[in-house]
Order: structure tokens, then sequence, then C-alpha cells
């Protein structure tokens, strides 16, 4: 007897979510439990994700992944940062770089002292990521182990690799996969908990807890439980997106790209042996017939399969854990990938429901606690996201529409707190750094009147040399960087293979 109630899991889905879901239950779950995860190559996954944020790193990590392993394994490249082209108007551009800007004196943060001195050249100039990334820079290292580079990093990946990938780690730590379609889901008479799912061939798989990660359909939390959806569309319009590869582009940019048009916006990925991209759109302003060919026009090859059109409701279910069932992924919920954060979604729910694992019972205060941290933390990635919008200086009519609609009052208030004194606010356990706010702001042109009065506690001579230092040290550790394709040259290159 174990101190858990759940000791047979059934995965059900095996896109992005649901084998990131077995790797990490198979390292961490007691030996005694059972996991099996259905799916059915029939129906397939969604085959697009394949930009991250740098916590991707903590995953792999934790599941004794090589980097460059890994790396090798999806065609894999590294991430600096997002590029946001236009989103001020054609020709402007600011980059959201990972890992810190300058460094903060005292209890004040660094932007303060750069916004007290009127804000000499741009506020990338202090940034070791933004620097490596425009001159296509990457290194783990700078050379210097006695002083911190600065910089943070992610990936870049083919989607469909990076399953197969997990699959391979997950089923070599005993997780069993079961092919085939689910046709039926079975349901406690007393509790209204899941007790099995049927496959077709009149298979029947039952377990204690289920994971949903069926994707869009969110066949169980959803279609079976009946858990509402709750629709953000009036804040995020962009219902569709069309994702087409193209040839790999040297070299090989360290960022990825998200470039605004007049109806949402484009993403470009580079990865070794492809370039991935995709529009992403509103169908109220945007054709899908102009929507196919503002991408193609946007892209820099020929096409090297058919466009793939993909639609989509932002937005997340009322609760993400209800009864026996826990949903990640895009069974959970969905948010346009303007910053990268659905793979991190899964990846923080992973973690979450390890620490909420069930014991003797399901305890409500468990899944009450759960559920509570995960819509805060959605609500705060998605005020972000709608920050990208509301703040545009675009001239077209869907982005008028975005900068009149109100914002949410928790965006509201963070608007509202920066516009007076730079400040920026983050609570509880928030994704998002203050740098990563604090960049999104200023690109998309949110002014503050003041800063943080202890600022003014330096006298202007030792500022200027401050603010100087940390320019300085920026661009040292880019320059020290070799070029991102020689990096990956040297340590992680894929084994050359056909495009996918
Ligand atoms: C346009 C777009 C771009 C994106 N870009 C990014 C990005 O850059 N970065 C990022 O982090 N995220 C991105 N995402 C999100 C990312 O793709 C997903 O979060 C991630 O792939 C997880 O998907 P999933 O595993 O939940 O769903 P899917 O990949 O859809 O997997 C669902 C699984 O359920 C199985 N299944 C469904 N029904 C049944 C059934 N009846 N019987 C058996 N099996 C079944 C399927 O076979 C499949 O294995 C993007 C999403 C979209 C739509």
């Amino acid at each position: 007897m174990t101190g858990s109630s759940t000791r047979s899991v059934v995965i059900v889905g095996g896109g992005t979510a649901g084998w990131m879901a077995a790797a990490a239950l198979a390292r961490f779950l007691p030996p005694d439990h059972r996991i099996r995860l259905v799916e059915s190559d029939a129906i397939g996954t969604i085959g697009v994700g394949e930009a991250t944020i740098p916590a991707l790193r903590i995953f792999n990590h934790m599941l004794g992944i090589d980097e460059d392993a890994f790396l090798r394994a999806t065609q894999g490249t590294f991430k600096l940062g997002i590029e946001f082209a236009g989103w001020s108007g054609d020709g402007s551009r600011y980059t959201h770089a990972f890992g810190t800007i300058g460094r903060a004196l005292g209890l004040v943060p660094f932007h303060h002292y750069w916004l007290r001195a009127g804000r000499p050249g741009s506020l990338w100039d202090h940034s070791a990521a933004a620097q490596a990334a425009a001159a296509g820079r990457f290194a783990r290292d700078h050379g210097r182990p006695d002083l911190p580079s600065g910089i943070a990093w992610a990936f870049h990946f083919d989607a469909a690799l990076y399953a197969a990938f997990l699959r391979r780690h997950a089923e070599a730590a005993g997780v069993e996969r079961i092919e085939g379609r689910i046709t039926g889901v079975e349901r406690d008479g007393e509790t209204g908990h899941i007790a099995a799912v049927h496959l077709e061939g009149d298979r029947r798989v039952a377990g204690d807890l289920f994971v949903d990660c069926s994707g869009f359909r969110s066949l169980l939390l959803g279609e079976t439980l009946g858990t509402a959806f709750e629709d953000w569309s009036h804040h995020l319009p962009c219902d569709r997106a069309i994702a087409v590869p193209t040839a790999r582009l040297d070299p090989l940019s360290p960022y990825t790209r998200a470039t605004a048009h007049p109806a949402g916006w484009q993403w470009r990925i580079p990865l070794q042996h492809r370039t991935g991209n995709g529009i992403v759109y509103a169908s109220a302003h945007l054709s899908d017939d102009e929507a196919t060919a503002r991408l193609l026009a946007g892209c820099n090859g020929a096409p090297l399969a058919e466009p793939r059109p993909l639609r989509f409701t932002t937005g997340r279910r009322r609760a993400a854990w209800v009864g026996n069932c826990v949903a990640l992924g895009l069974a959970a919920g969905f948010m346009e990938p303007l910053e990268s954060t659905s793979i991190h979604l899964v990846q923080s729910g992973i973690a979450r429901l390890l620490e909420y694992w069930p014991g003797k019972t399901l305890a409500d205060a468990d899944i009450a606690a759960f559920n509570r941290r995960t819509e805060a933390e959605w609500l705060a990635i998605r005020d972000l996201l709608i920050l990208h919008y509301h703040a545009n200086a675009r001239p077209e009519p869907f982005w008028q529409a975005r900068r009149d609609a109100p914002p949410p009052d928790s965006l509201a208030e963070r608007l509202a707190l920066f516009r007076a004194n730079g400040r920026i606010l983050r609570e509880g356990d928030e994704l998002f750094t203050e740098v990563g706010w604090l960049q999104v702001l200023i690109g998309q042109g949110v002014q503050p009147l003041g800063h943080h009065a202890l600022a003014d506690a330096i006298p202007p001579a030792d500022l200027a040399d401050f603010l100087a230092l940390a320019r300085t040290h920026a661009a040292a550790v880019a320059a020290r960087m070799p070029a991102h394709d020689a990096f990956i040259a040297a340590h992680c290159a894929a084994p050359v293979s056909k495009a996918a």
C-alpha cells in the first residue's frame, strides 16, 4: 500500500503535452505507479509549437536530458529572445530579450536609473542577450566565470521531433504507450469521476487519475466533464493561424521574429533543417486567402509544404483539474504563441500537478489550490499578450480597435503603475520577470512620467558611469561570443536530414 490513491495514471494524448507529462511523471512518481499513454496516429498532433522560453531548460534538466543531445535530436537552435517588428508601425522594432538588463542598485531596479538619466541610448544597449541576438551570436558562457553574463536562453525545435524525443525518453522510463482512437469515456456512477476510456477494437483502459492531453478537443475535461470554456476573444480576437515551412535561413538567427501585419502578426522560427513560419490573424479582418498570400509574401523562401490552416478560440477551461481529471496543453486552453508560452504552461502544469499529487484521497483543497494558481498564471500571461495589442501604434482598423478596447482591470493597474513612476507589478509565481514586462512596455511605447525616487540618491557623474558600465558589459559579453551557427556546428549540429 502506498500513500497515493492514484497509482494507475492514464494520459490521453501524445502531443507535446502528453509526452512531456509522461516523461516527467515517469521520472518523479514512485515505482509502484503505472503510467499509460493513449494516442492515435490516425488523429495526429497539432504539429506546431516550436519556440520556447528559458524555463524549458529546467524541465529538460529535471529529466536528465543533455542539452546538446536534445538539440541534435530536434534540429534545434538557441533562442535569446523575440524580436517584435512593426508593432508601433512599419519599421519599428524591439526585442524581448531573456536575462537581465543592467543591474539593480540597492533596492532599485536598473531601469529607474536609465529613466532618471533621460533614457540614454536604447534600453537594449544594456542587455547582453539583446546585443548578442542582434549580432547573431551565441554562447552559453562568455569565458569570464568571474562575471555573470546576464543572458538566459531558450530553444527553437521541431515540435514533432521533440514529442518523439520525449516519447523515447518516457518509454525507456517505463511508460506504456497504447495506440488507438478513444471512442467513449466511462464514468463512475457514484462519483462522476472518469473510470476508463474505451478504444476502438473493444479495448478498455481504466485508471485512477486521467491526464487530458487530447488537444483542442479536450476530450475528458471539456467534452466528458462539461467544464466550461472561458472565451477571451474579446481581448485577443485573433482566431486563425496558417503554418508553412521554408528552407533553412543562413545565418541562423538566435531569436524568434514576430512581425505585426494589418490584422495580426507573423512568426519566423529558425531551425537547423528548415524555417518555421506562420501567420496569426483575426478572421473578421482578413480572409484566409489574403492571410495565405501575406504569409507567403513574408517568408524568405519557397514553401516546402502546403500551408496548413489552424483555427482556435483564445481562452481556457474554467478549471484545469476536475475530479480525477487534470488537463494540460491545448485541452486546458490556448493563447496565441506571441510570447511562446503554451509549452511552458504544460511544464508549469506538470510541476504543479506533482506539487499537489494526491495522497490517500483526492482532496478538494488541493484541487482548489491547483486551480487557483493555474488561473493566476494564465491571467498574467494573457495580460502581457493583451499589452502587445493594446499599446500598439499601427494605423489599420484592426489595430485601432485593439487600442480602443479597454484593457482588463489587472492590466490597467499594471499600466497605471508603470506610467506613473515606472513601477512594474509582479505577483505570486507569475511567469514573466520585471525585465520581461519592462521590455514589452517600453518596446510598445508606454512612457513612464517619473521614476523611483530612490534612484535620485546617486550623484549625476556616478549615474553616467553606472550606465556606461552596464553598456560596456553587455557589449563585451556579446562580442566574446561566437556566431550562433558556429556554436551549433561545434556543439549540437543535427545530422543532415530532409526538411519536414
Ligand atoms: C498556431 C499555433 C502555434 C503555436 N506555436 C507555439 C510556440 O511557438 N510555442 C509554444 O510553446 N506553443 C505553441 N503552440 C502551442 C503548442 O503547439 C501546444 O501547446 C503543444 O503542442 C501541445 O499540444 P497538445 O499536446 O496539447 O495537443 P496535440 O498536439 O493536438 O495532441 C493531442 C493528442 O491527443 C490525441 N487524441 C485526440 N483525440 C484522441 C482520441 N479520440 N483518441 C486517441 N487520441 C486522441 C492525438 O492523437 C494527439 O496525440 C502553438 C499552437 C498553435 C495552434
